[in-house]
């Protein structure tokens, strides 16, 4: 009896496996149609200083309606793109857009786009960017690139190689995330950053919880020390803002200062400053 009910479980694990990959075939045929189609938008979050209030940048986010399903959030559809080799063709179109889109901005505040781990393992990278500078005309100092301490374990030297490349442009970096991988003071002690932004798990407890303040201080203490400003991401509280503020946190960005969303300029606003 026990042997059948293994059995049974064992088909039942399996043709859920089945759905699974065919989910994901589905959503990578679905990826690469989206391409063609224009089907990806890109929103964007101010970010600020936390002791001025001033706007210091804003962070690109890639959005997808999905025919016939809906909008479906990028922390879902990237690792599906990765896993079936779309996500450089993606990644390729979030960057040319972003900086054309900010060429035009009638403020020239900075840019943060998200680089995932595959695109940072192939030098044709820094080629895109500089191609993508000169096209759009955007400065290099506009742009920052955003990426995680999971996105350059995979081949260190080939990843290093290629950031200090790019930031020899005059494009600046930034680590994502901080705090949730696992070699985040190694990572530090050798990559070159201009940015850490604390990954938002710590935000949610810091008005709480003694002991997340205190890795908050202590990762604002590290970044001082390195002179390597600090954005808090997920600040969706006046709260947690007056921490930061108290702190001594440099930049913060979240649903209390802003949603992603859509860049309009009104008209009147860039007449006036035309
Ligand atoms: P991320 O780079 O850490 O981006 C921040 C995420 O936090 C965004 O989710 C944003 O909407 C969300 N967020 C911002 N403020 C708050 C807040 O106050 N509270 C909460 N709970 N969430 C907040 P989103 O847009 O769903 O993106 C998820 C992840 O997908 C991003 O995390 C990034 O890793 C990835 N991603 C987004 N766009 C791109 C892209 O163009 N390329 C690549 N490679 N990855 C992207
Ligand atoms: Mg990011
Ligand atoms: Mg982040
Ligand atoms: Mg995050």
């Amino acid at each position: 009896r026990a042997k059948a009910e293994f059995e049974t479980r064992v088909c039942y694990y399996e043709s859920e496996m089945d759905e699974h990959a065919r989910q994901r075939r589905a959503m990578a045929n679905d990826l690469w149609q989206a391409l063609e189609n224009n089907a990806f938008n890109l929103v964007y979050q101010v970010q600020k200083s936390v002791s001025t209030g001033e706007i210091t940048g804003y962070e690109v986010l890639l959005r997808w309606d999905r025919e016939g399903y809906g909008p479906v959030s990028p922390a879902e559809f990237i690792p599906v793109a990765e896993e079936c080799g779309a996500i450089n063709a993606i990644g390729a179109w979030v960057l040319r857009t972003a900086c054309t889109e900010a060429a035009s901005w009638p403020e020239p505040h900075k840019i943060a786009v998200n680089v995932s781990g595959m695109q940072l393992s192939q030098i044709e990278l820094v080629d895109l960017v500089k191609i993508v500078l000169y096209q759009s005309g955007l400065a290099p100092d506009r742009l920052e690139l955003e990426v995680t301490e999971t996105a350059i374990i995979n081949d260190k030297k080939r990843a290093l190689n290629i950031l200090t490349q790019i930031r020899a442009l005059g494009v600046s970096i930034a680590i994502d995330d901080f705090g949730t991988g696992y070699s985040s003071l190694a990572t530090l002690r050798s990559f070159p950053f201009d940015k850490i932004k604390l990954d938002r798990s710590f935000m949610s407890e810091v008005e709480h919880s003694e002991q997340s303040k205190a890795i908050v201080r202590a990762i604002l203490a590290l970044g001082r020390s390195l002179s390597v400003p600090v954005l808090a991401e997920g600040v969706e509280t006046i709260e947690q803002l007056d921490v930061l503020r108290l702190e001594g946190c440099n930049e913060a960005q979240g649903f209390f200062l802003g949603r992603p969303a859509a860049m309009d300029w009104e008209p009147s606003a860039a007449l006036q400053r035309a």
